[in-house]
């Protein structure tokens, strides 16, 4: 199938899968470890790189091959590396493409688990990391030495939706000699392709809008062949794996994706457009609002604002913004608490307690993550219901 000859629907349902002789007309699962050789000499060519074909379900796994194909389609990536979760995802990208003593450049408003990979652990194997702000290009001019591989982004970034420009992030990038890597977990390629802004690398926790309905762990890295061939090294030889039913409930995601993206963004853009209206409510953050600081840029670089909505409770006579934000939370009865995004069902957390509780209470003044701020990773529900089940405390 030729990527550039369909619209991205279409490449969602039908790129990178193939039929067996059975013809079937949904993938198959091929839950197998290993692939059997018809001799000796077979099994001597695919080990030896001569004869094309699957060895190990650690190396390759026709199903894992059809989820990566199709991301690829998506993302115009010349290559996909799936990985057993998004953060493995960043692990093997870094692992591939940096060496102890090299030095990687990272927005400060990104993933915080992300944050611990880069700020603790790849540290103790003689990463230097820079933290930056997101928005200001001449910090990240700053920020560069002559050790410096990679850019590292989160677009929107979470929980604050804060946008940064990838064209000119991407130039700064390789004015260095160094890699643009965004991770597309927000957006999904149904809404931004960075690589076609000209970023070099893009990182995916499938866990979330790919699988979309709240299943599978799962991550992928995309790219050249040439900056794939060591992160595929890497996880080959480490055993990041996404396994093959992973795989396979990741496909049938993705040929949903456009429908859930524009369902999830429509949903979130009336409840960020509701919220803004409600007094109990001091501020909201969605790319999509008007009011947002970099709402041109979303909508230049974005097909929407996204399924991500953040918003300040604004606290009653006598009530700390933590208690404001927590009642609130609590009061709903149809919103799921948890932190994971990218559901059908709409979920609700408090980041200063629970994704960001880790980060130091100046970082998180720094990065306006509030003791008030409340994030909402907007579902497939009935707009009513959700708008109804948020005014629970107040009605
Ligand atoms: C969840 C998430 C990750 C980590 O993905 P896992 O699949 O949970 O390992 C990385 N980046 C972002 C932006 C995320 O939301």
């Amino acid at each position: 199938m030729n990527d550039t000859q369909y619209y991205p629907e279409t490449l969602s349902v039908r790129a990178g899968t193939e039929s067996t002789e059975y013809g079937e007309n949904s993938e198959a699962l091929f839950l197998n470890s290993s692939f059997r050789f018809k001799s000796a000499a077979q099994a001597a060519a695919r080990f030896g790189g001569t004869e094309p074909g699957n060895i190990y379900s650690r190396f390759t796994n026709p199903t894992v091959t059809m989820f990566q194909n199709k991301l690829a389609a998506l993302e115009g990536a010349e290559q996909c590396v799936a990985t057993s979760s998004g953060m493995s995802a960043i692990l093997a990208c870094v692992m591939g493409l940096c060496s102890a003593g090299d030095h990687v450049v990272a927005s400060r408003s990104i993933f915080g688990t992300s944050v611990q990979l880069f700020g603790n652990i790849l540290k103790r194997w003689g990463l230097n990391v820079t933290f930056v702000s997101l928005t200001d290009p001449a910090e990240w001019q700053a920020a560069i030495t002559d050790k410096t591989r990679l850019f590292f982004v989160e677009t929107p970034s979470n929980p604050m939706t804060e946008v940064c420009d990838i064209r000119v992030l991407a130039d700064v990038a390789h004015a260095a000699g160094a890699y643009l890597v965004v991770d597309n977990c927000f957006c999904t390629p149904a809404i931004q392709r960075p690589l076609a802004l000209g970023a070099d690398i893009v990182i995916h926790s499938a866990t979330k809008y790919i699988d979309g309905q709240g299943r599978c762990l799962g991550g992928a890295v995309l790219g050249s062949k040439a900056l794939m061939e060591p992160v595929y090294g890497f996880l080959r030889t480490a055993g990041v794996t996404m396994s093959a039913f992973n795989a396979w409930v990741f496909l049938k995601g993705l040929e949903t994706l456009h429908v859930r993206m524009e369902a999830h963004a429509k949903n979130a853009l009336a409840l960020a457009s509701w919220l803004e209206t409600q007094p109990w409510v001091a501020r909201v953050h969605y790319p999509g609002l008007a009011s947002h600081p970099q709402h041109a840029l979303a909508m230049r670089q974005q097909t929407s604002g996204g399924g991500i909505v953040t918003f300040e409770v604004k606290p009653r006579a006598g009530q700390t913004p933590q208690e404001a934000a927590w009642a609130l939370i609590d009061a709903t009865q149809l919103i799921s608490i948890t932190a994971n995004l990218g559901d059908a069902k709409s979920t609700i957390t408090h980041p200063a307690s629970t994704t960001h509780s880790r980060v130091t209470a100046e970082a998180r003044a720094t990065a306006g993550i509030t003791d008030g701020l409340v994030r909402i990773a907007v579902g497939l529900e009935h707009i009513e219901d959700l708008k109804a089940d948020l005014a629970l405390l107040t009605a």
